[in-house]
């Protein structure tokens, strides 16, 4: 049984309603020993909608973090993380906060693709499928370039949620060139790989990222890779990691990571 949740959020994030307190309950309910908080932080996120700013009051967040950390440390080890959106004009923003809070754990996403987020639908009418994904891979590529502050890449692929026809003609094959590179490029750093289950939320048929690059980083070299639900409340807290588990068996991974301290410790899966 996967017991660590990697990729959490409470309502300090934008997109979270549920208190960090309700999903610490549910976690000690499904018999989760650690839960890592990577609360979202995107510099730079366009003004969209009224609240969705995705600006985190990180002195707010370490506080009630330190609280319950204190009040569960018998039942769940709680862990300090953070989300953050990577972006090329924002590098010196995530420089500055990755290096002055105490955190166990930092996830690098790509949210923002040119100042859009995929969510809504003009950056697909501008590219097109297939080229929208392929530039999403490419910024990426770009984006750890510049910042390397981070222990993983969150959601490698979660842009095919996105896509005028989701996961239907999708396939990482078509993108390969790209994704090798990016693989790379991690192994290279140091750094590992998210296995972010929400996309089986969705039936979307796959994890982020898709088996096919799980087993190409694993042919690269790749060793490092957390697991995470990305849930956003208590009902998708370690959503559907049974079939996590059988996927990275299946892709010949044997151990998974954690994070404490900004360092690696692998666990039999
Ligand atoms: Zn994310
Ligand atoms: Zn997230």
């Amino acid at each position: 049984m996967l017991t660590s949740d990697f990729h959490t959020h409470s309502s300090f994030s934008s997109d979270s309603k549920t208190t960090m307190e309700d999903m610490v309950i549910q976690g000690i309910k499904l018999g989760l020993t650690k839960i890592c908080f990577t609360e979202h932080q995107d510099f730079g996120y366009p003004t969209i909608e009224p609240g969705m700013d995705f600006q985190l009051n990180i002195a707010a967040y370490k506080k009630q973090f330190d609280l319950l950390k204190e009040q569960y440390k018998n039942e769940i080890q709680l862990l300090f993380g953070i989300e953050l959106g990577m972006m090329d004009s924002v590098v010196q923003q995530n420089q500055e906060i990755a290096s002055s809070y105490p955190f166990d754990f930092i996830i690098a996403s790509c949210h923002l693709v040119d100042s859009m987020d995929p969510y809504y639908g003009e950056y697909f009418k501008l590219h097109g499928e297939k080229e929208g994904i392929h530039h999403y891979f490419e910024t990426i590529y770009e984006n750890i370039q510049l910042f390397t502050n981070f222990d993983v890449l969150g959601h490698l692929d979660y842009i095919v949620r996105y896509a005028p026809n989701l996961t239907v003609n999708y396939t990482p094959l078509d993108y390969f060139d790209t994704i090798d590179m990016l693989l790379k490029k991690i192994i290279e750093l140091g750094k590992g790989i998210e296995i972010n289950s929400s996309a089986l939320k969705y039936h979307l048929g796959q994890t982020h990222p898709h088996s096919l690059i799980i087993k190409r980083y694993k042919e690269l070299g790749g060793e490092i890779l957390t697991i995470g639900s990305d849930g956003h409340a208590p009902e998708h807290l370690a959503f559907d990691f049974p079939s996590v588990r059988e996927e990275l068996l299946t892709c010949g991974f044997q151990y998974y990571t954690v994070f404490e301290n900004r360092k690696p410790t692998f666990i039999p899966l």
